[in-house]
């Protein structure tokens, strides 16, 4: 195999969650131009079709399924993978993607709400983990990727986002030893820590000082990121061009960690 085709994804299989906007979208479309046929899971129908059908548009020739699955839901992802699987066929390569975030002082945080976060941003990264998993560990083949964050890396500021936090340097340890487990088994295991890119979960900051001063100020390559310079980086740890990489957590977040 060449280099440049070992970065592609032909013939492949790639499930995105949280697949109907934001980087999932990006995910998706990224794996469709790399050769993959792509499912979305989300939350509804609606956008799920919406989403299709626009990427059916922006990827000519593309196979897209879509399949209504929340994460945070051990039967919901059951049901879903059971469905894809009778329409779709194995999935070769998991994207866990779908998250949620929310800013909210540590004294101040429901105990429902830190609840929600934990469960939607790692317990639903185990669950679609172990489910699709079982199956890739059936075949001796496949890739997760999951979508981590800096903020499993670091504390922001000013935003206080203490769940948020926990939950994704949970994905972190999570994606590490998963990748131990299941090495045996011909899976790997892979975690994008992003940093500020710019989608409807940091809409409310658009304009404003906090954004320009911290985020962006931040960020040594001056800008925030776009979802699909996210997209770039699971399609290559998803791809055969990562085949000696697992359990590792790459970071794309224009050296924000740094300072
Ligand atoms: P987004 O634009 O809000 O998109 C998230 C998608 O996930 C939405 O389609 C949402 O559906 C779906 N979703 C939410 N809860 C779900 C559930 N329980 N089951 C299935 N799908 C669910 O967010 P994004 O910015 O693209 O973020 C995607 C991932 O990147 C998240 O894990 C996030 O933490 C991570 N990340 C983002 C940034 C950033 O700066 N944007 C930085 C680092 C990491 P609805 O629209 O129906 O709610």
């Amino acid at each position: 195999m060449s280099t440049s085709d070992s970065f592609r994804l032909d013939g492949r299989s790639v499930a995105v969650t949280g697949g109907a906007r934001g980087i999932g979208y990006a995910i998706a479309r990224a794996s469709a131009n790399a050769g993959a046929q792509v499912a979305l899971l989300d939350l509804e129908q609606a956008s799920l079709d919406a989403a299709a059908e626009k990427l059916r548009e922006e990827v000519p020739g593309s196979r897209i399924e879509t399949q209504v699955c929340d994460v945070s839901s051990y039967e919901s992802v059951e049901g879903a993978a059971r469905q894809l699987e009778e329409r779709f066929g194995a999935t070769d390569v998991l994207v866990n993607n779908a998250g949620i975030a929310h800013n909210v002082a540590a004294e101040e945080m429901a105990v429902a709400e830190w609840d929600r976060m934990l469960q939607i941003n790692l317990s639903g990264v185990f669950y679609c983990s172990q489910v699709f998993g079982e199956k890739m560990i059936e075949a001796n083949r496949g890739s997760i990727v999951n979508i981590a964050s800096m903020s499993g890396l670091i504390v922001n500021r000013p935003q206080p986002q203490v769940a948020y936090n926990v939950s994704k340097a949970g994905v972190i340890m999570l994606t590490k030893s998963l990748a131990a487990e299941w090495a045996p088994h011909g899976v790997r295991v892979v975690a994008v820590a992003p940093g500020y890119i710019q989608t409807s979960l940091i809409e409310g900051f658009l304009g404003t000082d906090v954004l320009r001063d911290y985020w962006v100020g931040g960020t040594p390559l001056g800008r925030m990121g776009t979802p699909e310079e996210v997209a770039n980086v699971v399609v290559f740890l998803a791809s055969d061009a990562a085949s000696f990489v697992t359990g590792a957590t790459l970071v794309a977040d224009g050296g924000y960690t740094l300072w």
